[in-house]
């Protein structure tokens, strides 16, 4: 793999956050601090979406496989997605935030 384009931080477009790649060996696809996504891609890491909506977090959810996910819902399109909370890395996910979803 030549191209690097798949794990990369990006500027928050909600909160303006300077978000680093994650350290994990896991796509970033979230902002840490205020949880908020961008739908750019189909399958998570390929950004092969042209949507570029806001994905707002909208719940929280327990996969027996793949531990807690932050369930998104897409501003634009109305697209639901699932990322799994960030963890075990720089930036890891707002734990208040993940909270206040649960509840
Ligand atoms: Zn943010
Ligand atoms: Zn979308």
């Amino acid at each position: 793999m030549s191209r690097k384009t798949e794990n990369t931080g990006f500027v928050c477009i909600n909160c303006g956050a300077d978000v680093q790649a994650l350290t994990n060996g896991s796509y970033r696809n979230h902002c840490p601090k205020c949880l908020y996504s961008l739908h750019v891609d189909n399958t998570p890491g390929d950004r092969s979406s042209h949507c570029r909506g806001m994905m707002r977090p909208v719940g929280i959810r327990y996969n027996g496989k793949k531990g807690w996910q932050i369930i998104h819902l897409c501003q634009k399109c109305d697209a639901e997605k699932v990322n799994r909370v960030a963890v075990d890395t720089i930036q890891p996910d707002n734990q208040r935030m993940i909270s206040d979803l649960v509840n």
